[in-house]
């Protein structure tokens, strides 16, 4: 079996190395060190400083982001939030639930998000923008710099999901003026899934953070970052997958972001290339490096499960009304070239016996 999936991914063989060992009792000094290594390495990778404050969630992406809106907002506030895809749904599925008001820019599958769409809202001074960096339901990469040049602009908070374009695009915090920086285990660090990262802007804490009560216990951010300062969680966090952090940390420390982000980019554009000679059809907003959504209308179910059955290889099927038209083809944990050309010869094969 074969993942082109984009969380979980194929894991490095010291990732499972470290899976199969038994865990060590974290309330010590050694597994202190261990967390302040990750805070350290985590900073140095996303252009962050080291006076912005990271929480280690031990939960899945959707916990992480639920939690950064309910330690950064309220309801007098109203947000702004970027819906592509059921990502984007997502914020403001949360939004609604804990009853802050929002508006969201809506695009239909195919739309690129440009700034007219963006300057629609200029005026209704949102306290901030919620926007998932890649809407990794469709692959569609946003404009980093058009998103922070909007929030500079309105003077608005910067949030940004970027669960599924870390490691794979460039996200640099300080650069763009990110407020809160969302990131998970499962997808380009190729860890198990279970922990999620929330980095906080100086500013964000000060203003937000250090001053919200949120209606939870488990979820207050405030609990993690005084306990983070002795190297600590407040509760039982996931031990294992924050020592395959660590090892995952210092490997790409070893070999640079840039040559990590560029080994994926490279993988992503020669499969394109080679998906567009094949006759498959890419659409044409832009893409993240994570993934390459690719249109099978109306058979991308069908190839999806024959891909898994017949060959062991298996795709990012997708949901809702988009389930007969794409699959997506990640390209983010332990895959090289010739996994793709396995998989782009039984993808065309299926499709022509169809
Ligand atoms: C994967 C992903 C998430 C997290 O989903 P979970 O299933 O809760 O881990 C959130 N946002 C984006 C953009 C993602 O790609």
């Amino acid at each position: 079996m074969k993942l082109f999936t984009v969380g979980p991914v194929e894991m490095y063989p010291e990732t499972l190395k470290l899976a199969s060992e038994q865990l060590p009792y974290f309330r010590t000094p050694e597994f202190s060190e261990v967390m302040f290594d990750n805070d350290r390495l985590l900073k140095q990778s996303m252009g962050v400083k080291q006076a912005d404050k990271t929480i280690f969630l031990t939960a899945s992406g959707t916990g992480a982001m639920e939690a950064t809106v309910m330690n950064c907002f309220s309801p007098q506030d109203r947000l702004l939030i970027i819906n592509g895809g059921s990502f984007g749904e997502r914020f403001s599925e949360i939004s609604r639930i804990h009853n802050i008001p929002y508006d969201e820019i809506k695009l239909e599958f195919g739309e690129t998000l440009t700034q007219e769409k963006m300057e629609v809202y200029s005026e209704c001074r949102h306290a901030g923008l919620l926007v998932n960096l890649h809407e990794t339901s469709t692959g569609q990469l946003y404009d980093i710099q058009m998103l922070s040049d909007y929030c500079k602009e309105h003077q608005m908070f910067l949030v940004v999901d970027a669960i599924g374009a870390c490691f794979a695009d460039t996200v640099d915090f300080a650069k763009y003026g990110i407020d809160v920086l969302i990131l998970s285990s499962q997808k380009a660090l190729a860890l198990s899934p279970g922990i999620s990262m929330v980095v906080i802007s100086e500013r964000m804490y000060k203003e937000r953070v250090s001053r919200i009560s949120p209606s939870s216990l488990y979820f207050d951010f405030k609990r993690y970052i005084v306990n983070l300062e002795r190297g600590q969680t407040p509760y039982t966090p996931a031990v294992g997958i924050l020592l395959e952090l660590q090892e995952r940390l210092h490997a790409i420390q070893e070999l640079g972001i840039e040559r990590v982000r560029k080994n994926i980019k490279i993988l992503a554009e020669r499969f394109r290339e080679k998906a567009i000679e094949k006759g498959f059809r890419i659409p044409n907003y832009p893409l993240s490096n994570a993934l390459t959504p690719v249109i099978l209308t109306p058979y991308a179910e069908i190839i999806y499960e024959r891909l898994k059955e017949e060959y062991g290889l298996v795709v990012t099927p997708s949901g809702g009304a988009l389930k007969d038209t794409l699959v997506r083809v990640g390209h983010l944990g332990n895959l090289e070239w010739s996994d793709y050309e396995e998989l782009l010869e039984n993808m065309k094969q299926i499709q022509e016996s169809l």
